[in-house]
């Protein structure tokens, strides 16, 4: 088997196998772009060495050392030695770009000798040394893992005894010093010599890449960005171009769009006579891409011409790292640009019209997940004129965020876990840091730059987030941090604007987003689009409005228990439940009419002539009643009943197993008269509205729970003669539905004969995982986190439909449903109808619609698109 390829070899279809890098390395070196030379080790090379036991086999060493004669023979140079020594770095690269998960080591090949080889090569002592002690640094760090701090403490500590500020003041003798001081640090640290043999330096960094694809921080990514851990790390080696040459070189990162904003100019940083590493890492403060157009003209040009290319040839907007050196441009990697939701759409349907992308591919472009973002509020206007500017700082991440300060991650996990709104104040952030950025409104950093590891990260997260605001000095130890002369402490609040990059004092209340032209426009060629009709989940007049706004085609899911919950009606709800005698309840039922009929008046007026499902009461009655003594008692005042007694009947409605106890439709079979009555509320609001508006609604009637074919007969009954017996009543005609839920594993496999008496079906996808899985949908966080991380569910079943099992019954269900009554109406109204990936997969099952929450509209009419692309 082949486990090493060399650049010329790949190509951008290899992504699997070489990484995202390797195959665009590859891809670039045949367009003929001046890409520095090289090879990649394979991510099965990663897998197979984890079936090794962790160790590098020796035919894969001996195919390592045969591109490595290859790559000697072309460059002219041999590693390790004193004539003019190739160097080479070594960077990792997975399917799935891991921004800062992963790790990077450069200069590579260089020891005592080689060094000397490298000063004559040049005839730069300085150059050479500098290279040097980076090589030790980062190889003592990423390969031998010795803290960092050893090695940037003497560097420090000479920059203080020489009283200079840039590491570029340094002098070739004070880097020799360093390099013995490191060479001191790795003896005692690790009780070994430096490796002076350059084939083993190669042969521990190609292990220190794959041990890198299973450390915590790269599994935290994983995870949360649903990457699976089975596609392991390619490694890249490639030879080294040098930035850090002097003042006619220089290394940087550029974006081909803003990915803020989506403008379409080039944006990015670099620095002069610098190497990799130190653009990101925030030591030293780099400027601005287009300031390179003054320094060196002729790089700069040539640089935008390869940004162009590469965006032609990608189809997207690209994030390029580059090295100048000697006024040679050099292109390191290239790959598609991580932005905010807002660019995404901008640039998107720029491309379209700039005639680069057709609209299909346009609507590919954009993450319907990330479009959420869109959706959510600003800062009012009114209050962000009033409030007080702490300071600025680059808008690394768009949003607003409001919160308390808290300076580490954990403080900002646990604030979280109190319920608080927390903002992580940082100077810098680390991938260590990952967990507290998740927890965080938003994150304020006081270094680096647009492409810092802070703004990078919380770009992908779409996640606010202010980075580089050099006024800001943050006291960790005091849990303080001041900005020209005032103080501020843990746990005050701030707010970030993340468009702006302005900090302000306090909090600031924050109002709805405006969607843009661009939005509506890529909503629209995505509605042209798709196949799926998208409705929502809604039960108050206020979701509704939301809903319709956000383009909701009708209500897929009103779940009627969440008017009851109201103050005002809560009292009568419990009244009915408490009641002993039909009578009672037929009483308290008699005033929760007028109520439900209300709500429903104004959904159908919300929705016009959209279709309307309205579910039936569904959940244990218990859940009404409170359960604390006190509040029993309270409760038994209002009601005139004594304390034992009214204890007597809530004792009485207490399940050992709720969820799978007295509800749903189980509810009207003992209590026909609350269907009776919420059907009574429904008929008479579309007749009302009918009437009054004109409009002509066809309500569909939802019962719940639903796993046998009499069960299901027993209430349809219910709801046909209280349907007839108002519509005679009131001699007005009104055509209306009567379906089920399909959420009970048995009426999934019994749908044939489900179908006979349901004129449509709706998923009910939380129930039917619930169900199938055997998970309680209350309990299941407790263990599925554990789950995924040991790789026994890849996803949450609550959050992405099961295909597999879950998925077969519905595909049962379709398929049976559809034989037994030809025009049956199929949708879904679990959580599911809102999950880019369920709804593919619904797509695919031929449903009718999917219903989801109104924020997930936008999202579900964009996912709904692409699944028909
Ligand atoms: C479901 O079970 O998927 C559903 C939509 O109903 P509920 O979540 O109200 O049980
Ligand atoms: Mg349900």
């Amino acid at each position: 088997k082949k486990y090493v390829y060399g650049f010329h070899e790949g190509t951008t279809e290899m992504k699997s196998l070489l990484g995202g890098k390797g195959a665009n390395l590859g891809e670039m070196t045949s367009i003929g772009l001046p890409v520095p030379s090289g090879f990649t080790v394979t991510t099965e090379a990663c897998n197979q060495y984890y079936e090794e036991g962790g160790r590098l086999w020796e035919e894969l060493k001996g195919e390592i050392l045969a591109h490595l004669r290859n790559l000697e023979e072309k460059m002219g140079k041999k590693l390790g030695t004193s004539q003019n020594p190739l160097l080479v770095s070594v960077r990792s690269g997975s399917a799935v770009s891991m921004p800062g998960m992963m790790d990077t080591i450069l200069n590579l090949g260089l020891n005592d000798i080689s060094v000397e080889g490298l000063v004559s090569a040049t005839n730069n002592p300085r150059f050479a040394y500098d290279s040097y002690r980076r090589f030790i640094q980062m190889f003592g760090d990423v390969v031998l893992e010795i803290p960092k701090y050893k090695f940037d403490s003497i560097l420090e500590k000479k920059k203080a005894e020489k009283g200079i500020e840039e590491d570029t003041k340094l002098t070739a003798e004070d880097l020799q010093d360093i390099i013995e001081k490191y060479k001191k640090v790795v003896k005692k640290e690790t009780g070994l010599d430096f490796p002076q043999d350059a084939k083993e330096q190669l042969f521990m960094s190609v292990e220190a890449v794959f041990k890198s694809w299973n450390n915590p921080r790269a599994k935290v990514y994983r995870r949360l960005n649903d990457i699976p851990d089975v596609l392991g790390t390619a490694v890249n080696i490639q030879s080294m171009v040098f930035g850090n040459m002097g003042d006619t070189s220089g290394t940087g990162v550029a974006f081909t769009r803003d990915p803020s904003t989506g403008e379409n100019k080039l944006f990015g940083e670099f620095l002069m006579n610098a190497q990799g590493e130190d653009v990101v890492a925030g030591i030293r403060t780099p400027r601005p891409i287009i300031e390179l157009k003054a320094k060196m003209p002729n790089a700069y040009d040539k640089f935008k011409e390869v940004a162009e290319l590469l965006e032609a040839h990608y189809k997207d907007m690209q994030d390029i790292e580059f090295t100048i050196e000697n006024q040679e441009l050099y292109i390191l990697q290239t790959r598609n640009g991580k932005r905010t939701a807002l660019a995404a759409v901008n640039i998107a349907v720029d491309m379209y019209k700039e005639g680069k992308l057709s609209k299909e591919e346009a609507i590919m472009r954009v993450d319907p997940l990330q479009v959420e973002q869109l959706l959510h509020p600003t800062f009012k206007e009114k209050e962000l004129a009033q409030a007080v500017v702490i300071t600025k700082g680059l808008p690394a991440s768009s949003g607003a965020a409001t919160g308390k300060i808290y300076f580490t991650p954990e403080d900002v996990v646990n604030a979280n876990n109190r319920g608080e709104k927390a903002i992580l104040v940082r100077t810098e952030t680390s991938p260590e840091d990952i967990e507290g950025m998740v927890a965080s409104e938003g994150i304020l950093t006081a270094r680096g730059g647009m492409t810092s590891h802070a703004a990078v990260v919380a770009r992908g997260m779409g996640k606010c987030c202010i980075a580089g605001a050099g006024d800001v000095r943050i006291d960790e130890q005091d849990k303080t941090f001041k900005v020209g002369g005032k103080l501020y402490k843990e746990g005050e609040y701030i707010s970030l604007d993340g468009n702006q990059g302005v900090v302000y004092e306090g909090k600031i209340a924050t109002e709805e987003s405006q969607l843009t032209e661009n939005f509506l426009e890529l909503m629209k060629w995505a509605d042209a689009l798709r196949r799926l009709k998208i409705r929502t989940n809604a039960d108050t007049p206020r979701d509704t409005k939301q809903a319709i706004e956000f383009g909701a085609e009708g209500i897929g899911l009103c779940r009627t228990e969440h008017m009851f919950f109201e103050e005002s009606r809560i009292f009568v709800m419990r009244k009915m439940i408490l009641s002993r005698r039909e009578e009672e309840r037929r009483n308290a039922l008699a005033q929760l009419l007028p109520m439900q009929r209300e709500d429903f008046v104004e959904i159908f007026r919300a929705m016009g002539d959209r279709p309307v499902t309205i579910r039936l009461l569904d959940p244990p009655l218990h859940e009404f009643l409170p359960h604390e003594e006190e509040d029993i008692k309270h409760l038994a005042e209002k009601m005139q009943v004594p304390y034992r007694q009214l204890l007597e009947v809530v004792e009485d409605l207490k399940e050992m197993n709720p969820m799978l106890g007295h509800r749903g439709c189980r509810l009207a079979v003992t209590y026909p008269e609350i269907y009776e009555m919420q059907v009574q509320a429904i008929i008479e609001a579309a007749i009302i509205v009918k009437e009054e508006d004109g409009i002509d609604v066809i309500p569909e009637i939802m019962i719940p729970l639903v796993g046998e074919l009499k069960e299901l007969q027993y209430n349809k009954d219910i709801v046909l003669r209280k349907a007839r017996e108002v519509i005679e009543e009131q001699g007005v005609d009104l055509n209306y539905l009567i379906g089920t839920m399909i959420e009970v594993p048995r009426a999934a496999i019994t749908a044939d004969d489900i179908a006979t008496e349901a004129e449509f079906f709706s998923f009910g996808t939380n129930d039917l995982t619930q169900m199938t899985f055997g998970y309680s949908r209350d309990d299941a966080g407790k263990f599925i986190k554990e789950y995924k991380e040991k790789n026994i569910l890849e996803k949450d079943p609550f959050q992405r439909i099961d295909r597999k099992g879950v998925g077969k019954l519905m595909e049962i269900a379709v398929k049976l449903g559809k034989e037994a009554r030809p025009d049956i109406k199929l949708g879904i109204c679990g959580e599911h109808g809102g999950d880019p990936n369920s709804i593919e997969f619904c797509h695919i099952l031929g449903l009718d619609y999917v219903s989801c929450s109104p924020y997930r509209v936008p999202v579900a009419r964009l996912a709904a698109a692409q699944a028909a692309i």
